[in-house]
């Protein structure tokens, strides 16, 4: 009975001259691309030296909540930045590369023996009321850098790129005392990558695709930050 049916429809649409299209759309359909987020990296012609310093380690945990602790998930995103970052003709330095602890003295004297090109400070932040909806991200710099201005752009840069990434808010840009950013010969920025409270944005951290869009996102900012 079904098969009846079924040679009973397709001679129909065959008749009404139907099937070719009908036919036709499955094959459009089925080789339509999937609308995902296609990354093109961005890269400059002159390799960039990149220090990034995760925030804490070793006996200072920073902030934490539940199993979550903030020396790991820096470690986590410093180094993902590490391997990402070829890609866009950076070299990155990591100040640590464990569970070491580092005081901020060595961090700035280890960014300024590499020579680095632009430093960037990752941590996770605590601010309550984060517990909802996406959170933020914060970038902070210092107006006492040597290089300022160059702060400035290099957070500017950093936070379109977020900003333009699906998965969260970011906030623009603010001025911070902070000894990292103040005593380091290069431009740099202190990133809070989302609040440890945020279960949402905490679980984008898990995610390895997420993590890396995250992490293209800022290197793309920082190659941006060098185009002529
Ligand atoms: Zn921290």
């Amino acid at each position: 009975m079904l098969q009846t049916n079924n040679k009973t429809s397709m001679s129909f649409l065959r008749k009404a001259g139907v099937l070719p299209l009908v036919i036709g759309s499955v094959f459009i359909f089925s080789f339509t691309p999937r609308k995902e987020h296609k990354h093109a990296p961005i890269a400059t012609t002159k390799k960039i030296v990149l220090v990034v310093d995760a925030g804490h380690g070793g006996t200072d945990h920073g902030t934490s909540s539940g199993s979550l602790i903030e020396k790991d998930l820096n470690l986590k995103v410093a180094k993902r930045l590490g391997e990402l970052a070829p890609e866009h003709n950076i070299e990155v330095h990591l100040t640590r590369t464990g569970n070491e602890t580092v005081s901020l003295t060595e961090r700035v004297e280890r960014s300024n023996k590499w020579k680095a090109d632009d430093f960037i400070s990752v941590h996770i932040d605590n601010q309550p009321g984060q517990d909802a909806g996406k959170g933020t991200f914060d970038i902070a710099i210092n107006n006492k850098n040597a290089q300022a201005k160059k702060s400035e752009d290099l957070a500017v840069a950093i936070y379109q790129h977020l900003a333009s990434t699906e998965w969260t808010q970011c906030k623009a840009p603010s001025e911070k005392s902070l000894y990292v950013l103040r005593s380091n010969n290069a431009p740099s920025v202190l990133i809070e990558i989302g609040d440890i409270k945020n279960k949402e944005q905490m679980k984008q951290l898990t995610d390895d695709t997420k993590l890396n869009a995250l992490c293209h996102a800022i290197l793309e900012g920082v190659a941006d930050s060098h185009k002529e």
